[in-house]
């Protein structure tokens, strides 16, 4: 008898005689009954909690042990309270039997992976437990952040090699997805002559109805060291077999291969074991092979069956979807590719859920709490500030302002979403929603990304503000211990107003007396649990977000499903759109006497440069070497500024406030200044490495020119002269309107990439396979509604409170279900 039958066996043995139990009582109409030793609850009580040898997961112990608890006081309950609890019990017992069932059910998968099953062994046990791991492959995986089984089983493939679409040589056609099996004829590799940064990989593979020649490019410094080019070549020797997976193109010298997967598979059976199937392919370091992490995953996938599902059988059925245990099984080791994007579906649809719950938690609190908010009109403020206003509010910022007077004079707390282009006049639509709350003796605060952003914002606050006898303080990392405690008890007592700062807003020992109103700036460069922390230091405290990198709805749906959404549509009047160009470092000597030009005529310009200091890994310019390349050779009539990240922020300011001043002509910078940095007069960017940039960077990067009424220009510079690249780069030259960037972007890149986990909270794998998941998104929203109306305090939902209440971060749902 195996491990695994004994193991079922042992649970059974113990769910048998409690369900006879249960039967019997619900058979005598709850009336407690008295068996040969105990009375029926007090058996129950002892049975549900007495779990030590069952190995159960966390789930069913939490289940069993809340029941167990509900047993002890059976006495006190009433018939129908009995009537449930009974049912409840027989449910939970039932799911648990359910569950180690599907572990013992014969089919092809189980019975392949049964042989590694461990009694011993749960979700929780660490990876050392597995058998014959060993100690460099536990180093290894810990190294990826994975300690237990658990890690392993949510470690999920970066992409899949679909065996299944298997083709002979002969019959690839252009523009299609294959994979071939066939062997090397020719290995060739060589550093490109155009790109200094460039290695290029040729293979010719062949099998009995023709051969195709394989291309792969390798980007960076370190793929043209003569080690790479020699392991490279040690890999693919002539005779060995290969499977080839990907794209093929038609070229001037016909079909080829570009860039496909690789798998090399001489006489490696578990390779074989692939073919007519799809293979995962996971993010592994260098050291760890991706066939030897399947054989590991192999291992302990069947610990899945342990997981604990949010939904319910019949959620399950109405909702169409997976179960968790299933789809985690086929997100690793999909038997085609539909079983594939179910096991996608169901887990982008648990990440949605989640969020959408926290959002209707949010409201909730919102709505529930806001009687207590301070509606009285205490200060006189706005009217005198706008009196010093030097210019008109355009239509669409006039609008937005309506839309946010609306929020504010409402007893529910605001939560606002603000999209306006770079450029649009957002600062003055945050300044003014401060003074709305600050009439009402509440207190601000505004969070930006950067010192320097907040630099400048504390500065303008104080010109407009400080004659108004509002206090405006700023603090950021770099504040002084003795003025940091000076503000820090000020805010507590209520003396500040208008706290402006970095992400040293969120600490702990930050204390407002009575925050009304967070203001986040650029909040694309912020994660909602960094948002959330911060309202949390108030009580029903307003919330307005503030982005120049605008999302297509359907994300922004997902994303900020709690966050109502104005945009400002137009920019300032008299603006000229900046001419953007692509050009090549060699034209840039002549373009260099444009800007000195320019110079003579009073203007300022910015060089970018994706570094600080030059690095051995990458081939990149560095803002140290530029700066000392314009200074010494190029400009020398004129005065050159260097700004960076690594200076202290006195350096800092002196830069910037001598840019302002004109005192410097040309200010060399890495994206330091890329949000906010408001001087008028600079009219010339040239941004280095564009190729390395996001589209929605640059934009905002080329949106610091082109604020005055004088026409500007944005020179991206590229290295990469035809490709891809260029092509995207080419969107900036048509294009000045960052919401239409956005969205190529996104095309381009996908959301993982310009979104981010930390923006998100969604993983990666979730926001990658967002776009596509419309309908999902609108499922998670209705399914999480349901829930909160059907079970309102989540006791039934006991695993899915579970989760919610595993994020610290979210005070408001510690206070509905705790
Ligand atoms: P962003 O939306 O990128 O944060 P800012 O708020 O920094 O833009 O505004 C850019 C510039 O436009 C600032 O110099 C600001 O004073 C100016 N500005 C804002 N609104 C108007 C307006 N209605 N008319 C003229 N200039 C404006
Ligand atoms: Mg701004």
């Amino acid at each position: 008898m195996t491990n695994n039958e004994e193991y079922i066996n042992l649970i059974k043995d113990w769910i048998r005689p409690l369900q006879k139990s249960l039967t019997l009582e619900s058979e005598n109409k709850f009336i407690n009954l008295l068996g040969r030793k105990k009375y029926f609850n007090d058996y129950l009580c002892e049975s549900l909690c007495n779990l030590d040898n069952l190995k159960l997961n966390d789930e069913f112990i939490k289940l069993f042990y809340k029941f167990s608890i509900r047993y002890s006081e059976y006495k006190n309950l009433d018939i129908n309270q009995r009537k449930r609890l009974v049912i409840d019990t027989r449910k939970g017992l039932l799911k648990l039997a359910k569950s180690i069932d599907l572990t013992y059910r014969n089919d092809d998968t189980n019975s392949y992976y049964s042989k590694f099953i461990d009694s011993n062994l749960s979700l929780n046990s660490e990876i050392s437990l597995i058998k014959s791991i060993g100690k460099v492959n536990k180093n290894k995986l810990n190294e990826l952040g994975i300690f237990i089984i658990k890690d392993l089983i949510n470690y999920f493939p970066r992409t899949y090699l679909d065996y299944t679409n298997r083709v002979k040589i002969i019959n690839l056609k252009p523009d299609n997805l294959y994979t071939c099996i066939a062997t090397i004829k020719k290995f060739y590799i060589y550093k490109s002559k155009n790109n200094s940064n460039l290695a290029i990989m040729n293979i010719v593979i062949f099998d009995e109805t023709s051969s195709i020649k394989i291309t792969k490019f390798f980007l960076g410094k370190r793929f043209r060291s003569y080690t790479f080019f020699s392991t490279q070549k040690n890999l693919y020797i002539p005779g060995t077999k290969l499977a080839v997976s990907g794209k093929v193109k038609l070229s001037e010298y016909g079909k080829n291969f570009v860039d496909p997967q690789i798998e090399i598979l001489n006489n490696n059976e578990e390779s074989y074991n692939f073919s007519g199937k799809i293979m995962p392919l996971y993010s592994l370091s260098d050291s760890f092979s991706n066939l030897s992490f399947i054989k590991l995953i192999k291992k302990v996938i069947i610990y899945s069956k342990q997981s604990p599902d949010l939904l319910n059988q019949k959620q399950l059925d109405s909702l169409s979807l997976l179960s968790k245990s299933d789809s985690l099984i086929n997100i690793h080791l999909p038997p085609n590719q539909t079983a594939l994007i179910e096991a996608k579906k169901r887990l982008v649809f648990d990440e949605l859920f989640l969020l959408q719950m926290k959002f209707l938690l949010r409201k909730r609190k919102i709505n529930e709490k806001s009687i207590t908010q301070n509606t009285i009109q205490k200060r006189f403020l706005l009217q005198d500030f706008l009196n010093k206003v030097p210019f008109q509010l355009t239509k669409s910022q006039e609008k937005v302002l309506n839309e946010i007077k609306y929020d504010l004079s409402d007893l529910t707390p605001m939560s606002r979403l603000l999209q306006g282009d770079v450029g649009s006049g957002k600062t003055i639509i945050a300044t003014i929603s401060l003074l709305i709350v600050l009439e009402k003796d509440q207190q601000g605060a505004l969070m930006v990304p950067t010192e320097v952003l907040a630099t400048q914002h504390y500065k303008n606050l104080i010109k407009y503000l400080n004659p108004l006898l509002v206090s405006v303080e700023l603090l950021t990392g770099s504040t002084p211990m003795k003025k940091r405690k000076e503000i820090l008890t000020n805010l507590k007592n209520g003396m500040i107003d208008i706290l402006v700062g970095t992400h040293a807003l969120f600490e702990d020992r930050v204390i407002f007396n009575s925050l009304g109103m967070v203001v986040i700036d650029e909040q694309h460069r912020f994660g909602v649990t960094q948002r959330n922390r911060l309202l949390n230091k108030g009580n029903n405290t307003n919330l307005l977000t503030m982005t120049a990198t605008p999302i297509p709805r359907t994300l922004a749906l997902s994303l900020y499903g709690d966050l109502d959404i104005s945009q400002i549509t137009e920019l300032p009047p008299g603006r000229v759109p900046i001419t953007t160009k692509i050009i090549s470092e060699d034209d840039l000597d002549k373009l260099f006497k444009n800007v000195e030009n320019e110079i003579g005529n009073g203007k300022q310009a910015y060089v970018i440069l994706p570094l600080i200091e030059d690095s051995e890994k990458m081939n990149l310019s560095s803002a140290k070497k530029i700066f000392k390349y314009l200074s010494e050779e190029i400009f020398l009539k004129n005065k050159i500024g260097l700004l960076h990240g690594k200076l202290n922020s006195e350096e800092k300011n002196n830069v910037i406030n001598s840019f302002l001043k004109n005192e410097i002509n040309i200010l060399v910078s890495t994206t330091v200044i890329e949000v906010g940095i408001d001087v008028p007069n600079a009219s010339i960017m040239i941004i280095y490495n564009s190729e390395r940039f996001g589209l929605s960077q640059l934009h905002q990067l080329r949106g610091r020119v082109g604020r005055g009424s004088h026409k500007s220009f944005c020179y991206l510079v590229t290295s990469d002269k035809n490709g891809l690249d260029n092509k995207r780069l080419s969107v900036l030259e048509k294009s000045n309107d960052g919401f239409y960037i956005a969205e190529k972007d996104l095309e381009i890149r996908g959301p993982g990439q310009i979104l981010g986990y930390k923006q998100s909270g969604l993983p990666d794998f979730v926001l990658d396979n967002l776009p596509n998941n419309k309908v999902l998104i609108e499922k998670a929203r209705e399914e999480a509604q349901r829930v909160i109306t059907d079970d309102p305090d989540l006791r039934e939902n006991i695993y899915l409170k579970d989760l919610l209440l595993d994020n610290k971060d979210n005070k408001f749902i510690h206070e509905f279900l705790n």
